[in-house]
């Protein structure tokens, strides 16, 4: 989880800020009340943002700002009011915005800040500009925001990168003009393959003619970005669109995914189960459909209750994480029920890798509070090919009854 701190020597203030950050995101949030907490709690923890009052009694000049700067932690700046004191030491750090706290609405438009940010840690820009120096500060701007670049220099390089999948862009800034590909043919040749939902582009041009900005926006690009521009036109545009692509994630996890889990749903197995058997079949190649489902659960809910049956049910996801590749499907396709689709696997592969999530399950042990227990799994397998994927998840569960009804905590491979 990510670190939030916020520091004011106003209790209220420091209340009302966590409680509205609280609100629109998911974080751990510490509070200090001066200089000398912040400083005892830094010690300890690494922050991913801080709010900040410019006033605190024992840091006049806006110390604890300089102190975050120092350790690369963005800073939003609270202020009681916009005097000049306040507005030198704005101007003189590099701070990420600032905010007077005049009413309610300016905390959430902090909390929203504080989001963003903390979202951007985990998202991909890829920067296409044959100019160096373009790149350089495009990058300097970015990474103020704390998201990830990764730049090229042209537009066929970008396709390249983009289409081998090492890194999953949420935006693409490019540039027009460029030797070779130009950027407006690379917004064409993206929009084939990526939707505006997936994929945001943002064309940033010191092209002079309205037409380009006009042409680029029919061509599919989300936005245009008239150069020269300054760093609070570009902020603003970066959020509107990344808040975009997020909210698009957002609409679409909540229809395919689990809402304990975070897991796939069973609805999203079928669709893109499908896919990948189907696929697999042209290729002549085998795939792995997996169920797993946890031994005597009912247990767990009778005696600790079922809350802490939920949390068990979250170490699924925590474990499978950890022992399955990125592009293995995990699905959570009943209570305590689970889906899984491989490819590229061997058979021999794929039993020792479900030999060590059997056994990862058995060695976990679980802590809530003041209680302790652990569960094991019932896992089967169906490996090969069969005609649709609903014919191997019926072979895979022929398995795990064997499984169960062989003494549970047993993975049993069914090769087709
Ligand atoms: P077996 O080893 O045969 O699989 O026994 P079991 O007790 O695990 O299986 P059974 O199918 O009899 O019971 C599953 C239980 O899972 C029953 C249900 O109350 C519980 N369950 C299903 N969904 C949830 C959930 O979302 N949260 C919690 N806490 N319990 C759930
Ligand atoms: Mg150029
Ligand atoms: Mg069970
Ligand atoms: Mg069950």
């Amino acid at each position: 989880m990510k670190n939030v701190l916020i520091v004011d020597d106003s209790r209220s203030i420091l209340s009302i800020v966590t409680k509205e950050i609280v609100r629109v995101v998911d974080a751990n949030i510490v509070t200090a009340k001066s200089l000398q907490e912040t400083l005892k709690i830094i010690e300890e923890i690494d922050f991913h943002i801080a709010v900040i009052d410019v006033n605190l009694p024992d840091s006049e000049h806006g110390e604890v700002i300089d102190l975050m700067l120092e350790k690369d932690v963005p800073v939003v700046v609270l202020a009681g009011s916009m005097d000049t004191k306040t507005k030198k030491i704005i101007l003189e750090k590099s701070i990420l915005e600032y905010v007077v706290k005049t009413d309610r609405s300016t905390i959430v438009y902090t909390a929203n800040i504080v989001k963003r940010i903390l979202k951007n840690y985990d998202e991909y820009v890829l920067l296409v500009d044959d100019t160096k120096t373009s790149r350089m500060f495009l990058r300097m701007y970015l990474e103020a925001l704390k998201l990830n670049v990764i730049e090229v220099s042209s537009a066929e390089d970008a396709l390249e990168i983009i289409d081998s999948k090492e890194y999953k862009f949420s935006l693409i800034l490019t540039d027009y003009e460029m030797s070779g590909m130009n950027g407006m043919d690379l917004t064409v040749a993206l929009r084939c393959k990526y939707s505006k939902e997936n994929l945001s582009i943002i064309a940033v041009s010191g092209a002079d003619s309205s037409n380009i900005a006009t042409s680029f926006l029919r061509y599919g690009a989300n936005d245009f970005i008239k150069k020269p521009y300054t760093q609070e036109e570009l902020t603003a545009r970066i959020n509107v669109n990344l808040d975009l692509i997020n909210l698009f994630k957002k609409s679409k996890d909540d229809a395919n995914k689990d809402f304990l889990t975070g897991l796939y749903n069973r609805r999203f197995l079928f669709d893109s189960g499908e896919k990948i058997v189907s696929k697999n079949r042209r290729k002549n190649k085998n795939v792995a459909v997996v169920m797993l489902d946890i031994d005597f659960f009912k247990k767990i809910n009778d005696t600790y209750g079922h809350d802490v049956g939920d949390k068990a049910i979250k170490q699924i996801q925590v474990i499978l994480h950890k022992k399955l590749r990125e592009s293995d499907l995990v699905c959570r396709v009943g209570g305590e029920e689970f889906c899984m689709v491989l490819e590229d696997v061997s058979s021999s592969d794929i039993e020792k890798k479900f030999e060590i999530v059997r056994k990862s399950f058995e060695d976990n042990i679980i802590e809530i509070g003041s209680i302790s227990f652990s569960y094991t799994v019932s896992i089967g397998i169906c490996y090969g090919m069969l005609n649709s994927l609903e014919d191997m998840i019926t072979e895979a569960d022929n398995a795990l009854y064997t499984a169960k009804n062989s003494g549970r905590n047993k993975v049993i491979l069914n090769i087709i």
